[in-house]
């Protein structure tokens, strides 16, 4: 069948097949074939919808065409298109110069542009990223239909929000015409429509490429059919692939496609002749049970997912495995795990996908525990380039220039290469900052004065002054692009890195280079901008998450894929992992499907949770787990011990040894005089690579000179006195024990807590650490946030949603307090009160700030019904306690205290933020501390506790327990002793992390 598509002469053709049924192989095939009977390469154009789908057919022509060529023209279809425009700019009405803005891009330019957006009613709640996201989604998949949606137009049954999202398609379009740019669906329309207006146009590109080959047409837009149906009528031939199983969409694919290519020849690929059955059924359980979940046309219904259109030709096909993890790291050391011994035994680690839902999110965990293996990864997503650090000091240099009160940023361009200060050092500044009440910068001028700061780190705020001086007179005086050139240089990162010649080195410089590319770009698009303006830009861009399209790309040859669910369609890999599937759903299910079938050895379908197969649950995993005949594995999270080291250490001699027999192969063609000894050497550092080997899995016991000593005698029984000499004169033995020292040694200290040197900054009453509900919290939830926020004290810039908590907390402070208020005051009363508090709080009538208000207009209704129809009246309010619990002070400050009908007791948190699990350290710390704050600062027993969520109107009572004091004394002794012993290691997860206020200057952030 292939070699029908092959074969194919003149006109169109659809090839439609099932997901490794050879639909890629056939069209690459054709080109070759076309190749062979004179056609010249370049004149075959190969159009993808995916990049990665564009890459793998790049590789497999280039393998199949031996012969010189002008070009390979293989692209995806913006590619495309805008080699078109590029071409015939005045015919298509476009400046010669235009600009093509990636997603990355375009979100960054909204979300500068934030305050002018059309969005008084779409929720906000302080983080416009998250929406603006959402909302550049839908803008692209509006443009892709030509606006034609149909009922499935974003927000189609909401006039309101509908009517505010046309605003904003047009507010994006606008703003992109008035910078010269376009995106990809202006691309493929305007491209589309220059071929449908220009005969000249439409010849010319035919006679350019008289044959056309197209994939992936499960996904063709309608925007995309436009220049398809153009590049039709010239063409010699047009060949275009389709599975009718796949895609979002696939139906109205299949019939978008017929209807640009009418009268089209018909073949149909059934033989999936990578595949075994056990794979076909698999991947026709999970696309079917959308189908059986979903409407009646419903893709993967009726299609090529049918029994008779789907069958295996491989024999056996791929090993399909499950897996079940109690936790995310603990599934990514299995997979880590799995994949370091799969690269030792030769599986090329670039034909490895590891999946996740989110590459930005949950990729960095995995590809840390590969990493740590000494595996390179890379991980696909935006935030690959500006997880580099020296990417982040750049910024972070850009930012505290910019604004000399940005903590976070002049704490990180103190605290890394070239100055280096001192934590002693950094928490003196913040205590200086803090009393004098000065930003950072101008903090560090003072401390120059004081005599709490050490000679050596005067020196360094000196040159941390002048340079920031420096750059600071230079600012506004060059163009951005140069600013930042100029910047990388002043700072020296690239000096620091360039003697060390390691690829990691090489990817950050290449990661410096991108940045200034990045800069360009935006100079070339804003020529008027200023350096403050293209910071603001690209500290925008940072944080989409999204890849930028500027600049070069780095290398992924070489180095496993992290990449999302769907990116594992259109490549071609020997092992697929899929994680976290108890996340996906039925939009994910083309994606697991895809997996199934596109890996030729091995797919891993991986979840992670405590029930066992089979409990109730549904979704893509469990479809595939219940149509296979398979257990589950199941992965604990594993410790690190000594085997890591050695583990290491093996893979750093593995490569010595490689290195050492190339070398002496070539001296055993031109032998030399010391021919002899080198191949001694040679063989002792393999014998030495053996007995590494052997104790890296000798078990998990500690490493000492016995066991050491047994290896070394069996080894001694083989080898010649010659090599016996250099076994005896080698290092490797005092070094494993060496290592093993240290580690005891790490532990020690961890142990003994004994690094004094921020011991002075802790917070203390007298010589006694001071701790409350939130300090516990904070420790708990990650020690390093501790660090920065209460032992450095770095200033912040209270977000929105902190200051909007203040102003909740305090109008219902006046509204009880009777000093304030005087009795029976009202809901009119309370209402003015948000009111005079909004205006001195200094919120303005930005959109985000009068959905707050909205917010707070409605939940101050909402609390004074309940007040009314409440029988307990406030006895207390912001009343403070401090108490003993061992060695350390327990405080805090309770919002309300009620005394009930009954006479008892209850302490009341007012909440401003979404709901979270208050017992996630192992029960309810907060509320049991303020029980027991009162019985021992005031005397008083209290029973009750509750947290009052006042935009949810809700009040959620927090039952005490039996245990609440002897968790509350385990849980502050736990956190003091990790305090006072200075243990700040930090405890980095996504969900956390991209919340945190010290990302910028966080080292563990950029893991
Ligand atoms: S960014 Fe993450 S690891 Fe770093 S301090 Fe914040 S929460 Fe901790």
């Amino acid at each position: 069948m292939q070699s029908e598509v092959a074969a194919h002469g003149s006109g169109a053709m659809i090839v439609e097949g099932a997901p490794g049924t050879g639909k890629s192989a056939a069209l690459d095939q054709r080109f070759a074939a076309l190749v062979e009977t004179g056609t010249a390469p370049s004149s075959i154009a190969v159009v993808s919808v995916s990049r990665l789908s564009a890459g793998t057919h790049r590789r497999a022509i280039e393998q199949r065409v031996s012969g010189p060529y002008e070009e390979l023209v293989v692209e995806t279809w913006s590619g495309l298109c805008e080699r078109l425009l590029r071409r015939w700019p005045v015919e298509a009405g476009l400046d010669p110069d235009f600009a093509v803005a990636g997603p990355a891009e375009r979100l960054a330019m909204l979300l500068v542009r934030f305050e002018e957006l059309p969005l008084r009613n779409h929720e906000i709640r302080g983080n416009p990223t998250g929406l603006m996201r959402r909302l550049l989604a839908e803008i692209d998949l509006e443009k892709a239909e030509l606006g034609d949606r149909g009922g499935s137009a974003a927000f189609a049954g909401d006039p309101v929000r509908r009517s505010e999202f046309e605003q904003l398609v047009a507010f994006h379009d606008r703003m992109l015409s008035e910078l010269g740019c376009l995106d990809s669906n202006d691309l493929s329309r305007l491209a589309g429509e220059l071929l449908a207006s220009s005969g000249t146009v439409r010849e010319a590109a035919a006679g350019d490429w008289p044959h056309l080959l197209v994939d992936e047409a499960e996904r063709l837009t309608p925007v995309m059919a436009t220049v398809l149906e153009g590049l039709r009528d010239g063409a010699t031939s047009l060949v275009a692939a389709i599975d009718p199983a796949s895609g979002d969409d696939p139906a109205r694919a299949l019939a978008r496609l017929e209807a640009a290519l009418p009268g089209a020849d018909r073949i149909r690929l059934d033989r999936a002749w990578r595949l075994g059955s056990e794979q076909i059924d698999i991947a026709r359980a999970v696309v079917g049970g959308r189908a059986r979940g979903g409407a009646a046309d419903t893709p993967g219904a009726g299609t090529a997912a049918d029994a008779d259109s789907w069958q295996p030709g491989g024999e056996g096909g791929c090993e399909i495995r499950y897996w079940r993890s109690e936790t995310a790291q603990a599934e990514a050391q299995g997979v880590a795990r799995e994949i370091e011994h799969l690269v030792a035994e030769g599986t090329a680690p670039d034909s490895i996908a590891v999946a996740v839902s989110d590459p930005d999110r949950d990729g960095q965990l995995v590809a840390s525990a590969i990493e740590d293996r000494g595996v390179a990864t890379a991980v696909t997503g935006g935030s690959a380039l500006f997880r580099v650090p020296e990417v982040r000091d750049t910024i972070a240099w850009l930012r505290a220039l910019s604004d000399p009160a940005d903590g976070g940023a002049v704490t990180r361009a103190l605290t890394r290469p070239p100055i280096q200060l001192r934590s002693v050092d950094l928490a003196q500044l913040t205590v200086i900052a803090r009393r004098r009440k000065l930003d950072l910068v101008s903090a560090s001028e003072a401390a120059l004065e004081s005599p709490r700061i050490s000679p050596e780190s005067r020196e360094r705020l000196d040159s941390f002054l002048s340079l920031y001086r420096a750059a600071a007179g230079a600012l506004d005086a060059h163009r951005p692009d140069a600013f930042v050139r100029r910047l990388i240089e002043r700072i020296g990162f690239r000096r620091q890195g360039m003697f060390a010649a390691r690829p990691e080195t090489a990817e950050r410089l290449l990661a410096l280079s991108r940045l200034a590319e990045i800069a360009t770009d935006w100079c070339r698009r804003e020529p008027n901008g200023s350096t403050r303006d293209f910071t603001a830009f690209v500290s925008a861009l940072a944080e989409t998450g999204l890849e930028p399209s500027s600049g070069p790309r780095i290398p992924t040859a070489g180095k496993v894929r992290v990449v999302a669910w769907d990116g594992v369609r259109g490549g071609s890999w020997r092992r697929v992992y899929m994680l976290g599937l108890e996340r996906a759903g039925d939009t994910q299910r083309p994606a697991v499907a895809a997996a199934v079938t596109s890996a030729g050895e091995a797919v891993v379908l991986s979840r992670v949770g405590a029930d066992d197969a089979g409990a109730g649950r549904s979704g893509p995993q469990e479809d595939a787990f219940s149509a296979a005949v398979a257990i589950e594995e199941v992965h604990q999270e594993e410790l690190f011990g000594p085997a890591e080291d050695l583990h290491s250490t093996y893979r750093m001699m593995r490569e010595e040894v490689l290195e050492a027999s190339w070398r002496v192969g070539r001296e055993l063609i031109e032998p030399r005089l010391d021919t002899p000894t080198d191949l001694n050497r040679a063989i002792t550092r393999y014998l030495e690579l053996l007995k590494l080997a052997a104790l890296a899995q000798r078990g998990g016991e500690r490493l000492d000179s016995d066991a050491i000593d047994a290896v070394n005698g069996l080894l001694g029984q083989v080898a010649t006195p010659e090599q016996l000499d250099e076994l005896e004169r080698s290092t490797l033995d005092p070094y494993l024990l060496a290592n093993e020292r240290e580690r005891d040694l790490r532990q020690e200290l961890i142990d003994s807590r004994s690094e004094p040197s921020l011991a002075a900054f802790l917070p203390k009453r007298g010589g006694d650490l001071r701790l409350s509900a939130s300090d516990l919290e904070l420790y708990l939830t990650c020690p390093l946030k501790y660090k920065f926020a209460r032992v450095f004290g770095i200033p912040r810039t209270p977000t929105i949603n902190q200051r909007f908590g203040i102003l909740i907390h305090n109008v219902l402070h006046r509204f009880h307090d009777p000093k304030t208020t005087p009795p029976g005051a009202g809901l009119e009363e309370l209402m003015s009160m948000l009111e005079a508090g909004w205006r001195r709080s200094g919120f303005g009538d930005s959109n985000d700030e009068l959905q707050f208000r909205d917010r707070a207009v409605s939940a101050m209704e909402t609390y004074w019904l309940n007040e009314k129809q409440s029988s307990q009246e406030p006895l207390w309010l912001e009343r403070q306690f401090e108490f003993r619990i061992g060695p350390h002070y327990l405080r805090g400050r309770v919002d309300r205290v009620d005394r009930r009908e009954d006479g008892s007791y209850e302490v009341i948190d007012y909440k401003t933020g979404q709901r979270v699990e208050s017992g996630r350290h192992g029960g309810d710390i907060q509320l049991a501390l303020y029980r027991l704050g009162a019985r021992e600062a005031w005397d008083v027993e209290i029973e009750s506790g509750s947290y009052y969520y006042v935009l949810e109107g809700e009040k959620v009572e927090v039952e005490s327990g039996a245990d609440d004091r002897e968790r509350v004394e385990r849980t502050a002794l736990e956190v003091g002793e990790g305090i006072l012993g200075q243990d700040f290691e930090p405890r980095p997860s996504p969900a956390v992390c991209g919340w945190c206020d010290f990302r910028m200057v966080c080292p563990a952030s950029e893991a």
